[in-house]
């Protein structure tokens, strides 16, 4: 069973990550040639969409239509079969997002679940977990949820001490089995685990010691990070995998990595940066949408899906060595608030919050509409005591207008409305009730 670390090579996981130019660039054209020709052959949908292609292009699916989410949804089950290039039912239905009622769902043959070991392997060993290490696994379970599955299943393969909670398991259970078997190591949604050492801190720390924390699903913010180190003291803190369960991984961290900025597993996902303003692919530091063509999708062929995520090539080599080209993760398209004529983005309202001593980087933000003016919201969970509030709150408004001159002559000239901030106590935030995630963004009702 433990064979994962067994196949690794020396420093990197495998010699992909270290693959000269050259080697990369055929690779990569020979499997998305056989991936594209592989989709047109199985899926008639994709039959004309694909006859763009140009495999001697330097960006060959550029003309190629990208698939967006809807249009995924209604090709496939409960809506039609049309994605399926095998229609014989050997596979496993997982949602997509935390939706009720009709499910958006994503397929994987038995096969490809098994195949998610190579991205979960590179990415766990280049962050940094190890065999002996012991790992609450505290991902999303049920509901067809999936990454607990494959993360459980690849601890297993990794040889580590496993401890299967999920995300439903009561923290004072937690605390228990953390304290009796010494367990050093969380895995789960960033909002999920960070509330879980929350909690656990609330039931003492005594003889624990997280000394690594891995996280998925969503961003974890500066303000999070510090808290991590000075609080629980937590020495290594990275998401060993970036991807959606409409794709693929798409990306991995490694040690040398900052806050949202990952590897490509560029032989698992052709990926894409495009400025959908030109429809060009982005140069390095421009910003465009992610286009994913996950190659290991052999079920339901996946070509050019607009993942909904935006991102940067960073374009310079990484310190630690690996070959596999740097992006930066800039979230979600959607964690935008229009506030007047200002644009504000959920990532800039972080900062601001990470560089008041006093905050946490559990953060909401919402747009309110009264009287015909916008308003911005900031909902800030803080530990601090409550006469200081007042003061936190004014110095997050003042540390969020001094960077934005447009809202600030917006409020001055009451064209909108002043920031207004609220602080509550940690723990009081909404979350998604299916997944744990906390809702970060919350827009006017038009
Ligand atoms: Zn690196």
């Amino acid at each position: 069973m433990t064979t994962l670390l067994k196949n690794r090579r020396r420093i990197f996981y495998d010699a992909w990550e270290s693959a000269a130019e050259p080697t990369r660039e055929r690779v990569i054209s020979r499997k998305l040639e056989e991936y594209v020709r592989y989709a047109a052959r199985h899926v008639p949908f994709y039959r004309d969409r694909l006859s763009k292609f140009d495999p001697g292009a330097p960006h060959p699916l550029l003309e190629v239509p990208p698939l967006a989410s809807g249009e995924m949804r209604r090709l496939l089950p409960p809506d039609s079969r049309r994605l399926l290039a095998d229609k014989t039912g050997r596979y496993t239905v997982f949602q997509s997002g935390g939706t009720t009622g009709r499910p958006k769902t994503t397929l994987f043959s038995h096969e490809e679940l098994e195949n998610l070991y190579l991205p979960n392997a590179r990415g766990f060993h280049a962050t940094g977990l190890s065999s002996r290490d012991r790992v609450c696994n505290l991902f999303a379970v049920g509901g067809l949820y999936m990454t607990f599955l494959h993360i459980h299943r690849m601890l297993q393969q990794y040889g580590c001490m496993n401890f299967p909670f999920s995300n439903h398991t009561p923290v004072d259970f937690i605390h228990t089995v953390v304290k009796l078997f010494d367990v050093n190591c969380i895995a789960g949604i960033a909002s999920v685990a960070l509330n879980c050492l929350r909690g656990m801190e609330k039931l003492g720390l005594k003889g624990i010691r997280i000394d690594k924390f891995y996280y998925g699903g969503e961003h974890l913010y500066e303000a999070d990070k510090k808290e991590l180190r000075e609080r629980f003291g937590v020495r290594l803190i990275a998401a060993p995998g970036y991807g959606t369960v409409d794709s693929w991984y798409i990306g991995y961290q490694c040690l040398y990595c900052p806050t949202g900025v990952f590897h490509a597993h560029d032989d698992q996902c052709y990926l894409e940066i495009v400025d959908e303003e030109t429809g060009l692919a982005c140069a390095p530091l421009e910003t465009g949408m992610i286009y994913a063509t996950a190659f290991p999708r052999r079920l339901t062929p996946i070509v050019r899906y607009r993942v909904g995520d935006r991102a940067q090539w960073i374009g310079r080599p990484c310190p630690c060595g690996r070959t596999t080209p740097l992006f930066r993760l800039l979230g979600r398209g959607d964690d935008i608030l229009r506030i007047g004529f200002d644009s504000v983005d959920y990532e800039y309202i972080q900062q601001a919050v990470g560089r008041i001593r006093g905050l946490s980087g559990t953060v909401q933000m919402q747009k309110a509409r009264t009287r015909g003016r916008d308003r911005l919201i900031l909902r800030v969970e803080s530990p601090a005591a409550r006469r200081e509030h007042a003061r936190l709150g004014q110095a997050l408004v003042d540390q969020v207008c001094s960077g934005r001159p447009t809202l600030r002559r917006a409020v001055s000239e009451k064209t909108i409305w002043p920031v207004t901030v609220e602080l509550l106590e940690p723990g009081s935030l909404p979350t998604n009730p299916r997944t744990g995630k906390l809702i970060r963004v919350i827009d006017a009702i038009e």
